[in-house]
């Protein structure tokens, strides 16, 4: 084993401060399952008391990639990295086969036919917008799921459309980094034709800002657009968000300011916005009971709130969030926030 990576699992203090957050932790209530207990396991490996097994891969996958447990930890370990890097190590060639972009580009097309059938997004009924110009070349980021779920993505400015790779994220939490790299290598040479390169997805915008020496004022959350301006909505409406995991502080209140100032919109906070809604990217195909207790806690949380509309800005969110709404029988719809902009909202005022 590296002796970075060594060092970086020996750092664990078994403070247990990541169990307050994990969200599998939260579900499962086992040792295994959190940050502290899987470093110990790998502590096993590296004093050759434990063997890297079916177990311990089982454990490490265990894990919503969602990066709270490193913002929790006084040490700041990026367990998110050091679990890809575990994989990268042990990873047989069967699994690298697996983790390959043609097996994940056979999964986005299951995902989509799935999507379609089971739980459709509903950009099928776009409105006609009125677009401005804004003086400057943008293109919008439609990274896999975007590309396959919400590909009728609109803003009130005059935008182009490019064909972007993923932004690499599924790879590089599969220990996969030379497809995040080439990946990532492949979306930095297209972002220099255009001035922003503007997101819907909050998990590919953490992402990409995450890409080393990307130009972090051509990257732009398409909130933005919509900030400082006055808004109906086209009826009443009691609205509540779910915060994806990637989505930044900041932005998260941005979009709260944006909806509490749409006129016709009741905007309440949800309790424990920031809980995983359970889905993880491909989380969910392979920890499906894990996955529903967290999407049905977020339903129960909308329902004791009172919300009608729950809205999110990620695909993978917004599937487990109707979901969660079907296993409950819940009367609420779930939106992507940029859709129920489109199809609700009125911009009055420019
Ligand atoms: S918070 Fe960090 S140091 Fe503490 S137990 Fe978890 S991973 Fe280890
Ligand atoms: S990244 Fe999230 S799910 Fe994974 S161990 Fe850390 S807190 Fe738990």
């Amino acid at each position: 084993m590296d002796k970075e990576l060594v060092k970086n699992i020996v750092n664990c203090s078994r403070c247990g401060l990541c169990m307050d957050v994990c969200p599998v932790y939260k579900a499962k209530k086992t040792e295994t399952s959190v940050s502290r207990g899987k470093f110990l396991q790998l502590f096993g490996l590296i004093k050759k008391h434990l063997k890297y097994d079916k177990r311990i891969k089982y454990n490490l996958d265990l894990c919503l990639n969602c990066g709270k447990c490193q913002k929790a930890c006084p040490s700041n370990i990026d367990a998110v990295k050091i679990f890809a890097e575990i994989k990268n190590e042990f990873e047989s060639p069967f699994e690298k086969f697996l983790n390959s972009s043609l097996v994940f580009k056979f999964k986005i097309f299951c995902l989509k036919i799935l999507y379609k059938f089971k739980y459709p997004v509903g950009r099928s009924y776009y409105k006609k917008i009125k677009k401005s110009d804004s003086g400057l070349k943008i293109a919008h980021f439609n990274g896999c799921a975007t590309k396959s779920i919400n590909n009728k993505f609109e803003i009130p400015y005059k935008f182009s459309k490019e064909n972007f790779d993923c932004c690499g994220l599924p790879f590089y939490i599969k220990g996969r980094f030379d497809i995040y790299e080439k990946y990532k290598k492949r979306n930095l040479e297209k972002f220099k034709k255009f001035d922003k390169i503007v997101f819907d997805c909050a998990t590919c915008f953490d992402t990409v800002l995450g890409y080393e020496n990307i130009d972090k004022d051509k990257i732009v959350y398409f909130t933005d657009f919509y900030k400082n301006k006055k808004m109906r909505a086209i009826k009443p409406f009691k609205v509540t968000f779910h915060k994806p995991c990637h989505l930044n502080a900041e932005k998260f209140l941005e979009i709260e300011e944006i909806l509490s100032n749409i006129e016709g919109v009741e905007y309440s906070r949800l309790n424990k916005f920031d809980d995983c809604c359970g889905f993880g990217g491909d989380f969910f195909t392979r920890h499906i009971r894990t996955a529903t207790i967290l999407s049905v806690q977020k339903i129960k949380n909308v329902i004791n709130l009172g919300s009608d509309v729950v809205l999110t800005t990620c695909p993978t969110c917004l599937w487990s969030l109707k979901y969660g709404i079907k296993f409950e029988g819940a009367k609420i719809k779930a939106f992507d926030l940029a859709d129920f902009l489109h199809n609700f909202v009125e911009i009055i005022d420019d």
